[in-house]
């Protein structure tokens, strides 16, 4: 059997599609051709694509009146390139931002480089809920405390910070567009386009390989693209060229469209988020009933997908992950900036997986607590 892949990302893909992109390596589907050897103008590549296309519409009941593009250069540069197509929207160069953990704290500054880019809620620093402290980045700002301009383009948050494991999914009704950065949690949850303007994603995490941005967008904010904006990032230019306005990455979305269809045969998104809810249920559980280990997020807001936690003996640290290798669960070193642990358990990691991990703690916990 393969080990657990914990990984945060780039990070595990479901077996069966590794298998079939193996069957199909050498010539897909009768054509002669690896997909990494065809013109991505021929009919074979365009069905590849538009299958992914329609299989990631219905996965998350896209409505019509939303734009599906293909782009590369990942959610990071999508921290630019949001501001390059979006800021001109309300005529004031103005966009406010929910700083919640590193990946948003990151949107925001590159942002700043565009225009008048201000704070809307930030939960860097430490609050007090429920008579309890909460560290900076463990916590999420209510939609009710944010400061959004009347005059602003667009709101920008992260629904689910890698880093902090802080997860929010409970969107308000605001008046201007919310671009959500959903590269970590994309496809484990359904996303509600009635309150949601623009999604985008990093593939790597949750929807293929690295190579692929996801960028989901309401048609009507499309086509107010700075004058600076290079071609090849202009969404306008990008939806009208079906992205491809240049070569888009083939392989990647050839990937990604299998794992849309695996997803399919799963029963789709909102099957995934019953299994998500009980895998993270069932570590969180675990964590909350031990002293050895300890997750600091606040209970509102813990993320499904990536689940940091600490040891009560930061020095067993390497000795916890070492053994876990040899138990079979890869990568379950936490993010540099945080250290610990971190478990990151997306839809292509089985309820047995964490099952696994959870039998291995605990008897690391009877070994050395
Ligand atoms: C990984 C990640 C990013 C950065 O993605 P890149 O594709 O490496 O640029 C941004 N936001 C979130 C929420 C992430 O998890």
């Amino acid at each position: 059997m393969r080990p657990w892949n914990f990984s945060a990302g780039p990070s595990v893909l479901p077996v069966d599609v590794l298998e079939q992109a193996a069957r199909e390596m050498l010539d897909w589907h009768g054509s002669g051709m690896s997909v990494m050897e065809m013109s991505h103008r021929g009919k074979e590549f365009m069905q590849i694509r538009d299958e992914a296309e329609q299989d990631l519409r219905d996965l998350l009941q896209v409505p019509d009146d939303f734009a599906v593009l293909f782009m590369q250069g990942g959610a990071q540069a999508q921290n630019a390139i949001v501001p390059m197509n979006l800021l001109g929207l309300a005529g004031h160069n103005q966009a406010d931002y929910v700083v919640s953990g590193s990946w948003s704290k990151k949107s925001f500054k590159e942002a700043q480089r565009y225009g008048d880019v201000r704070l809307a809620a930030s939960s860097e620093a430490s609050t007090e809920i429920n008579q309890q402290t909460q560290a900076g980045f463990s916590w999420f700002p209510t939609p009710d405390t944010w400061e959004v301009r009347a005059t602003s383009s667009y709101v920008h948050v992260c629904a689910n910070e890698t880093i902090g494991g802080v997860e929010f999914n409970d969107w308000p009704l605001l008046s201007v567009p919310l671009v959500v950065d959903v590269s970590s949690n994309i496809l484990s949850r359904p996303i509600d386009f009635s309150k949601v303007d623009m999604a985008y994603a990093g593939a790597q995490k949750n929807a293929g390989p690295a190579g692929l941005t996801i960028v989901i967008v309401r048609k009507d904010l499309l086509g107010g693209a700075s004058e600076y904006c290079p071609s090849a990032f202009n969404y306008d230019l990008v939806a009208k060229s079906q992205s491809m306005f240049n070569t888009p990455p083939t392989y990647p979305i050839y990937m990604a469209g299998l794992v849309f269809k695996w997803l399919k045969t799963q029963g789709g998104v909102a099957a995934m988020e019953q299994r998500n809810q009980q895998k993270s249920e069932l570590l969180y559980r675990y964590l909350d009933s031990s002293d050895f280990y300890h997750n600091q997020v606040e209970p509102s807001v813990r993320s499904r997908m990536n689940i940091p936690f600490l040891l009560a003996k930061p020095e067993l640290d390497a000795l916890f992950l070492a053994e876990a290798e040899k138990a079979g669960l890869l990568q379950l070193k936490g993010h540099k900036s945080v250290g610990g642990m971190r478990a990151s358990i997306y839809n292509a990691l089985p309820l047995a997986a964490v099952e696994a991990l959870v039998a291995f703690m605990k008897d690391f916990e009877a070994k050395h607590g």
